[in-house]
């Protein structure tokens, strides 16, 4: 399904023009599911991690926010330090656990 509208948009997001990777995209209800909005082709549209971020969740507003165009030259900014800020989350991730980890083993040589 996600491979048919990505090929149907020519994998680039709907709102701001942006053509990424299979990965930089999802893929968006039109209506939402909770409005009664269906799993098909034709209520399904691609956009880019930062559109989709923004994206609101009725159906209307969704519209409306799909028709205001945006050049994804500026959008370009945020999709960096986006990618930056999930880099940095799962680094810090990584270091807790190994905090953890040496602290466990801290606390074996002590007992
Ligand atoms: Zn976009």
């Amino acid at each position: 399904m996600k491979q048919e509208i990505l090929k149907r948009d020519n994998f680039t997001c709907k709102k701001c023009g942006f053509r990424g990777k299979e990965t930089e995209l999802e893929i968006h209800h039109i209506i939402p599911k909770f409005e009664g909005g269906k799993d098909m082709i034709e209520n399904l549209v691609t956009l880019c991690s930062i559109c989709h971020k923004h994206a609101p969740d009725k159906g209307i507003e969704f519209k409306k926010y799909l028709k205001e165009k945006i050049d994804w030259k500026i959008l370009d900014t945020f999709r960096k330090s986006d990618y930056s800020i999930s880099r940095r989350t799962k680094k810090g991730m990584a270091n807790t656990v190994k905090k953890e980890n040496i602290f466990l083993k801290l606390q074996k040589v002590i007992n």
